[in-house]
């Protein structure tokens, strides 16, 4: 596909070589002109009230005596959107600061939700810097059960740290360690694992971020998936038999997605995709095959969040180990 062919002929040229030609091999033809226009497009502020400390009406009346208008993420309980003009005021925000308030894209927080923790359950959070997530499972764990945090870079384990603290997140257990090794210390044990996997990160390119695109390429693809390969097995031979484990990305790219899942699939043969059920924004199903590659039929179960003006682009799978 041409560059000239693509919608916004001006954000087009902005791009990487051979960036667009890939999502238009990956998403429906249909949906290409609004997933690049959305990557083009500031995106609303997601904001996740952190029930730990606080409540949503506290929040609310905070925000709102603060001249910052929100909404209520309808399937999300403690999640807000606010227009992206207030992306500022609330970075800087006291909310924020006091730990009552997390800025977290809606796609981020539908990840935990999927999950689903539950209070008094051993969870593992398998890369977990700066602690978004892990904040979000031990606000639906209720402060109740095991949580262990893994983080592999050591000042993102310092900041996963000082969030933790500041969220008031009394679960969790911190571990500066490759997530690799993993499974060789702790055997098959965890009820849930996450596994929120380093990734190129190009879901979340802009045009407006020449610094960012200028790092996007099909080498680096390749390098996360090498990577992702090792971290998803470590993941899987965590988890307890009959537990379930959650593998994202914010790629788009099915080297980093598919293949790691399918690979993972061929691997570990007590292993399953499940169906995530009803997503209440939209998605699109997992690729059977990307450029001659076969994945198999079963990675329709996993699932693309298309991105919007709400919300970011993500990669999810959910993985079954073994029967309930
Ligand atoms: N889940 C986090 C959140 O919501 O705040 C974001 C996680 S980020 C996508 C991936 C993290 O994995 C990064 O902090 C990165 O430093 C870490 N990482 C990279 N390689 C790792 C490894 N081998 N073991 C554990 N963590 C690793």
């Amino acid at each position: 596909m041409a560059g000239r062919d693509l919608p916004g002929s001006a954000a087009a040229t902005a791009w990487p070589a051979g960036f667009l030609e890939r999502l238009g091999e990956i998403f429906p033809a249909g949906l290409l002109p609004r997933v690049i226009a959305a990557l083009a497009t500031p995106r609303q502020v997601g904001l996740r009230v952190n029930t730990l400390l606080t409540s949503v009406p506290a929040v609310t009346l905070r925000l709102f005596e603060a001249g910052i208008a929100v909404q209520p993420l309808s399937w999300q309980p403690s999640g807000l959107i606010a227009d992206a003009v207030f992306r500022t005021q609330l970075v800087d925000s006291p909310l924020v600061t006091d730990g009552s308030l997390y800025l977290q894209g809606p796609s981020s927080q539908f990840v935990s939700l999927l999950l689903a923790p539950q209070p008094g359950e051993t969870v593992l959070d398998l890369a977990a810097a700066p602690g978004g997530k892990t904040s979000h499972l031990a606000a639906l764990m209720e402060n109740r059960g095991v949580l262990s945090a893994v983080e592999s870079v050591r000042p993102r384990f310092f900041r996963l740290q000082a969030n933790l603290k500041r969220l008031g997140v009394g679960i969790a257990k911190t571990y500066l360690m490759d997530g690799r090794a993993v499974p060789r210390k702790t055997g098959p044990r965890f009820d849930r694992v996450l596994l929120d996997a380093p990734c190129s990160g190009e879901a979340r390119l802009s045009p407006h971020h020449p610094a960012a695109l200028a790092t996007w390429s099909e080498r680096k693809i390749a390098e996360c998936s090498r990577k992702q390969t090792g971290l998803i097995r470590a993941a899987f031979d965590s988890l307890r038999p009959g537990g379930r484990m959650l593998y994202c990305t914010c790629s788009f790219a099915p080297e980093e997605n598919e293949r790691v899942v399918a690979r993972l699939l061929q691997d570990r043969p007590d292993a399953g995709l499940e169906s995530p059920g009803e997503i209440p924004f939209e998605t699109v199903d997992g690729l059977r095959e990307f450029r001659g590659k076969m994945f198999g039929e079963e990675l329709q179960r996993a699932r693309r969040i298309v991105p919007s003006a709400v919300m970011e682009g993500l990669f999810i799978a959910l993985v079954r180990k073994g029967a309930d």
